[in-house]
């Protein structure tokens, strides 16, 4: 049913409605909603990509993708068709915005660790013609040999739902990974956590903020960390405020070798690391966030480190180069 059109869906559903014995009114007057786009990119296999970063191993993973439908109040200063040309330019598919869901796991210095935790399949777009999944990461730890239980420590750089949800029970808010000690930005626990923050904000955000107060702050794995400490040996947070007050990245170090896990700092680096002073819906603090964004990108360039993003494009890993006004990333 892709390609059809709403009025040949329309007319499709009133001759379902006439063979099932139902009268052609009764499917007509019906409100009738167009079907669900289906998925259009095609899944990575495996959804599992391994690299080496020193001695530390990393395993990026796949959790989903969601194609956001173009939206003129998706970025301040830049319009759609803008957009589409950019996208196009980076050689991806410009009908839709395509921002894949990347988790990655590393094995360093003896421990095992989870950066982020995808959408746990419970991300939920805004627009219905939009398709959002997620919810496959489990299915590819397993596939990659990894016991979700064996995971001692989960790095989460916001609370945005397509990073925390993976770490909550659908319906139960259970946690998914109770053994492991959950390393939260302190900053960004504080803002969520605040009582007074449901009345401040816009009503579609206060689900999020009352899930994350009526659970998070009861689990006794969580350790909100201040500043800029080594929160594991070889990674240490790095403070990137804007997405969220208190978004974070973490730097990887192993012997002379980096990786910058830079999380939502770029997000789709074909829009925002090419054009770095885009201002896009999603950063709360757009002005702050394309301030990070600059700062960490030429840090990046300038000491010629890896980089990894959660909605890169799979496997979400690669360098960064400057590209006139902006930066190209290169798989
Ligand atoms: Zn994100």
């Amino acid at each position: 049913m892709g390609g059809m059109t709403r009025r040949e869906w329309v007319l499709s559903a009133a001759a379902t409605a006439a063979a099932f014995g139902l009268t052609g009114r009764m499917a007509v007057s019906a409100p009738v909603q167009p079907p669900e786009r289906r998925q259009q990119t095609p899944e990575p296999k495996p959804g599992i990509h391994r690299y080496k970063v020193g001695a530390a191993e990393c395993i990026a993973l796949y959790d989903g993708v969601w194609e956001k439908v173009h939206d003129p109040a998706f970025f301040q200063n830049a319009s759609v068709e803008e957009t589409k040309q950019a996208l196009a330019a980076a050689g991806l598919r410009s009908d839709f915005v395509p921002i894949p869901i990347v988790a990655l796991v590393v094995k360093i210095n003896g421990k095992l660790v989870l950066c982020d935790a995808g959408g746990g399949g419970q991300v939920q777009a805004f627009n219905p013609n939009s398709v959002f999944v997620s919810g496959k990461l489990f299915a590819n730890l397993r596939a990659a040999e990894i016991d979700p239980a064996k995971i001692e420590t989960i790095l989460i750089s916001h609370f945005h739902p397509d990073h925390i949800f993976g770490l909550l029970g659908r319906k139960t808010n259970k946690p998914v990974f109770p053994n492991a000690e959950i390393i939260v930005p302190a900053a960004e626990y504080k803002w969520w956590t605040d009582p007074s923050l449901i009345g401040r904000l816009p009503k579609a955000r206060q689900p999020l903020a009352r899930r994350i107060q009526s659970v998070i702050p009861k689990w006794k794995n969580v350790l909100p960390v201040d500043g800029e400490d080594e929160v594991v040996p070889g990674i240490r947070f790095v403070k990137a405020p804007g997405h969220t007050a208190g978004h974070t990245v973490f730097h990887l170090t192993s012997g002379k070798d980096q990786l910058l896990i830079s999380n939502d700092t770029a997000y789709v680096p074909a829009l925002v690391a090419e054009h770095p002073g885009w201002h896009g819906a999603y950063d709360q603090d757009a002005a702050m966030a394309e301030q990070t964004r600059r700062k960490l990108l030429e840090w990046t360039v300038g000491s010629d480190m890896m980089i990894c993003g959660t909605h890169f494009p799979w496997p979400g890993v690669g360098r960064i180069s400057r590209d006139g006004a902006g930066y190209a990333f290169n798989l």
